[in-house]
C-alpha cells in the first residue's frame, strides 16, 4: 500500500522545524515526507540585518539543511515553488511535480512595497542571505566610490531605512556600529556618512510599550540615527527618497535606501485560491487552512489571531509553536487521533540596538540594554538547540554576548 505523502514547502522557521519534529514522530512506515526549498541550506531571517549591516558573516546565519534532517525519513528537494493545484493536490516546481496528501505551507514572508512609485524598482529589501549581503556590498561599494571620486557626491554617504519596526530599528543599530569601520577601510571621515530612519507618525516599534520605544529612539538618535517621522513617504525616484511631513514635501538624496516597511505572503499562494485575509492564509487553531483540510499553514504565511481577534504579529518563536502543532496534528490526522489547537503563549518581544543595546517584554516586565541582548541570544541559542542539539549550537551558536 502507497504510503500517504506529505509535502512541506520552505524551509524557514516554521519549514525546518515541522520537517524535524515530523522525522522524530513519524515511522519510516507510516508516510513519506518530502521538503521543498529554495537552497541547500536553511538560514535564521532574525538574524539578516546582521548580515546586512556586516556585522556578522553570512556563513554564521546559514545552517545546511543535510546536517539537520535524517535523510532515511525525508526527502529533500532544491527547487522554486511555482503553484499549488488544490484540486489535482500537486504542487509546481520550476523542474518537476509533486503529488501531496497533506502539504504545509511554511515559504514566509515578501517585501511588500505599498505602491510607493520607485520602491518596488530601486529600494534595497533584506529577505534572505543573498539580499543582506546584496545590501552590504552595494553600502561599501558607495563608500568607495565616494572615496575614489575627484568630484565628491555626498549622497553616496547617505543612507536612508525606510520603514521602522523591529527590522528598520535592528538594521540602523547594527550599521550604528559598523560604519566607523567601513569608514575607517575607505578612508573617510565618519561625520560626513548620515544615516536616517523614516519612520510612521508617532511610532518608531509598534507592538511594544511606549517607555521602550522611548529608550530605543534615544539610544539610536544618541549615536547619530536621524530620526524623521514622516506623515508620508511619497517616492523614491531618481536617487531621491521623497516624503512628506507638516504638509511640507522633502527630500533626502541618497543611493542607498533600504525599505524595512512592509510585509507580505508569498504570491504562490495567491494563485492557489486559499482564504486570504491580511494577504495571508487564513487557518484554524489546529493551524489547517480554513478552506482545505489537506493543507496546513505555519509562521508567516499562516494569518492567525489571539483571544480578543487581534492579529498575532509574525515572529520566529510564533512559527516554531505553530510547527510543532502542525507536526503533532500530522501524526494524529494519520493515526486518526484527534487535532490539538496552537494556543500561543504571550510571546515576549526584542529588538536588539546594536551589539550592546537593546529593549525586550519578558513575561510583561520591560528589559532595557545589555540584558535585552542576552534576552535575544538565549532565544536564538535555544532555537538552535531545538533544531540540531548540541552539535547545531556548538557550531552555530552567538555566543558574543556583548
Ligand atoms: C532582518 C530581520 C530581523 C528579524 N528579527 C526578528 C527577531 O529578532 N525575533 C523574531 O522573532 N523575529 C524576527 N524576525 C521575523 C522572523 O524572522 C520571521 O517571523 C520568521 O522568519 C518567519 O518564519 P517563516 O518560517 O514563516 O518564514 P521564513 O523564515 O521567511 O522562511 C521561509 C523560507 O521559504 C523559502 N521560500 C520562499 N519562497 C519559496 C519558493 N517559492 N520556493 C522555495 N522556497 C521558498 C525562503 O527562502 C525562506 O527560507 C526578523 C525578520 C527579519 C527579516
Amino acid at each position: 500500500m502507497n504510503k500517504p505523502h506529505i509535502v512541506i514547502l520552505g524551509a524557514g522557521y516554521g519549514g525546518i522545524m515541522t520537517a524535524v519534529k515530523l522525522q522524530k514522530q513519524l515511522r519510516q512506515n507510516e508516510a513519506e515526507i518530502t521538503l521543498v526549498h529554495k537552497y541547500d541550506y536553511h538560514f535564521q531571517a532574525s538574524c539578516l540585518h546582521e548580515n546586512a549591516a556586516g556585522t556578522l558573516h553570512q556563513d554564521r546565519s546559514k545552517i545546511k539543511i543535510k546536517d539537520i534532517i535524517n535523510r532515511s525519513k525525508i526527502n529533500f528537494i532544491i527547487d522554486d515553488v511555482m503553484s499549488i493545484k488544490r484540486d489535482a493536490k500537486k504542487v509546481r516546481l520550476k523542474n518537476r511535480e509533486l503529488h501531496y496528501d497533506l502539504l504545509v505551507i511554511g515559504l514566509g514572508f515578501e517585501p511588500r512595497a505599498e505602491g510607493i512609485p520607485g520602491l518596488e524598482e530601486h529600494a534595497y529589501s533584506i529577505t534572505d542571505i543573498n539580499s543582506a549581503r546584496f545590501v552590504r556590498e552595494h553600502i561599501e561599494y558607495n563608500f568607495a566610490s565616494y572615496a575614489n571620486a575627484d568630484k565628491k557626491d555626498d549622497s553616496k554617504l547617505n543612507i536612508v531605512i525606510g520603514g521602522g519596526g523591529i527590522l528598520g530599528v535592528e538594521f540602523a543599530g547594527e550599521l550604528v556600529h559598523q560604519i566607523p569601520d567601513i569608514c575607517r577601510e575607505f578612508d573617510i571621515e565618519k561625520t560626513q556618512v548620515r544615516l536616517y530612519m523614516l519612520a510612521e507618525k508617532n511610532s518608531l516599534l509598534p507592538g511594544f510599550d511606549k517607555e521602550l520605544e522611548h529608550y530605543a529612539a534615544t539610544s539610536l538618535q544618541s549615536r547619530g540615527v536621524e530620526i524623521i517621522h514622516s506623515d508620508q513617504l511619497k517616492a523614491y525616484q531618481d536617487n531621491k527618497v521623497i516624503y512628506e511631513t507638516e504638509e511640507t514635501e522633502r527630500k533626502i538624496p541618497t543611493h542607498t535606501f533600504i525599505w524595512t516597511g512592509g510585509v507580505q505572503a508569498n504570491p504562490v499562494f495567491e494563485k492557489a485560491g486559499l482564504a486570504l485575509k491580511n494577504k495571508k492564509i487564513e487557518v484554524h487553531s489546529n493551524m489547517l487552512s480554513t478552506i482545505d483540510d489537506s493543507i496546513f499553514v505555519v509562521g508567516e504565511s499562516a494569518y492567525v489571531t489571539n483571544e480578543n481577534g487581534e492579529e498575532i504579529s509574525p515572529t520566529a518563536k510564533k512559527a516554531i509553536e505553530e510547527a510543532a502543532v502542525t507536526a503533532k496534528n500530522i501524526a494524529s490526522r494519520l493515526r486518526n487521533k484527534e487535532l490539538t489547537s496552537c494556543r500561543p503563549v504571550k510571546q515576549g518581544m526584542f529588538a536588539t540596538l546594536g551589539r550592546d543595546d537593546g529593549v525586550a517584554t519578558v513575561q510583561n516586565r520591560r528589559v532595557f540594554g545589555w540584558k535585552a541582548v542576552v534576552v535575544k541570544r538565549i532565544h536564538d541559542n535555544h532555537y538552535l538547540y531545538q533544531l540540531g542539539g548540541w552539535q547545531l549550537l556548538l557550531k552555530k551558536g552567538h555566543f558574543h554576548l556583548l
